[in-house]
């Protein structure tokens, strides 16, 4: 299809990664079609494209067929802490396996570029450390994590079988942690959960022993990941990509860092581990640095520091609006 009638459609527009991608599209002149069922997602993520006429919201269900004349679809659709994933496991199932078919047989149709929203997770607790994209992962397929790596596999799968069988231009990002403003505050991740505990002075809460390890990649490297995937003519684009922070830190020297550049008197205490918690998660990006030209450029303090500075708006919003009411 011609590059000028370019019309991107957005799946899981409004929540955290989402919007951020919608900004992006639009500043590179494509039209968006933003569409999301708003269980985890905000309208205020996308409050301020409202007015852009290039920019439109619908509300819509994934696990329900959309019929829309598209170039291109980024699947973000689904929840994805792990609070969220495991309210309801059965519908997070249907979210991601009814939603992949639904937005490949889109693509079909509409001869468009799907792009999935995969996720390191389908590594599980992984036993080859960096993990690698020809890793198959080390996944519980019954234990409470499995509704959302098994439905993000399964996922997988479908995309790589519509490219297969049905010529589907695919796209497959395993994303690994990522981070930054427009993060929910109540979503349990370990980064928007330290924030807030250490801004509103409240015990830092680590889970275990505080060993297990992360790699955190800061919100904008991870869209401009996105979209040179999306835009790539490498001959390995419609396999899978990791795209993270190849910088990996334990979950207390997150902690650490997070009550150092807030500067806060709060505590560390211990609370149990979740079952089947992964203890170590790094990416190996080879494949994204030599194939998209892409690594991430910004390191952790400082965008936990950009993060900082939009929790500490939103709770002082907050409090604004709790003394007004
Ligand atoms: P998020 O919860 O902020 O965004 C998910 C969006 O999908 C929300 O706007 C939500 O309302 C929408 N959604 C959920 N179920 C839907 C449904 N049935 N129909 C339509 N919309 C629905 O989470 P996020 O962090 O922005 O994650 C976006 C995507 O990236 C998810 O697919 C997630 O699995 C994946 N991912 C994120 C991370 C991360 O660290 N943030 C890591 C790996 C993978
Ligand atoms: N975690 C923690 N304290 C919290 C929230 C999470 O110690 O308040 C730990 C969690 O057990 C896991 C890591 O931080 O080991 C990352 O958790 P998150 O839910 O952000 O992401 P995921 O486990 O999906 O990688």
């Amino acid at each position: 299809k011609s590059a000028e009638f370019s019309k991107v459609l957005v799946f899981g527009g409004a929540g955290f990664l989402g919007s951020h991608l919608c900004e992006k599209l639009l500043a590179s002149g494509k039209a968006v079609i933003c569409a999301d069922s708003f269980e985890t997602g905000r309208q205020e993520n996308v409050a301020h494209l409202i007015s852009n006429p290039s920019f439109k919201i619908v509300q819509h269900d994934i696990q329900l067929p959309l019929d829309l004349e598209v170039d291109e679809i980024y699947n973000l659709a689904s929840p994805a802490s792990p609070i969220h994933y495991q309210e309801d496991p059965v519908r997070t199932l249907k979210t991601n396996v009814l939603g992949a078919i639904n937005v490949l047989e889109l693509g079909r149709a509409q001869g468009a570029k799907v792009f999935q929203a995969s996720t390191s997770e389908v590594y599980g607790d992984p036993h080859v450390h960096p993990q690698q994209e020809s890793y198959w992962g080390n996944v519980n397929s019954f234990g409470p994590r499995a509704c959302y790596d098994e439905g993000k596999r399964c996922a997988e799968t479908l995309f790589f079988d519509f490219h297969h069988q049905h010529g589907v231009d695919i796209r497959v990002a395993r994303i690994f942690n990522t981070y930054g403003p427009r993060m929910r505050p109540d979503d349990g991740r370990v980064v928007s959960n330290f924030i807030v505990q250490a801004l509103q002075g409240k015990d830092l809460t680590i889970y275990g022993s505080g060993q297990q390890t992360r790699s955190f990649c800061y919100v904008d490297d991870l869209i401009d990941g996105f979209v040179r995937l999306m835009n790539s003519p490498s001959p390995l684009r419609t396999q899978p990509f990791n795209l993270g922070n190849p910088g990996e830190f334990t979950i207390a020297e997150l902690a650490e860092e997070v009550i150092a550049l807030t500067g806060s008197r709060s505590k560390i205490i211990y609370l149990p581990l979740p079952v089947d918690d992964p203890r170590q998660r790094c990416p190996d990006i080879s494949r994204a640095a030599t194939e998209l030209g892409w690594s991430p450029r910004i390191a952790l303090a400082e965008g936990l520091q950009k993060t900082i500075a939009y929790f500490e708006a939103q709770l002082a919003q907050a409090q604004r609006a709790r003394r007004i009411g």
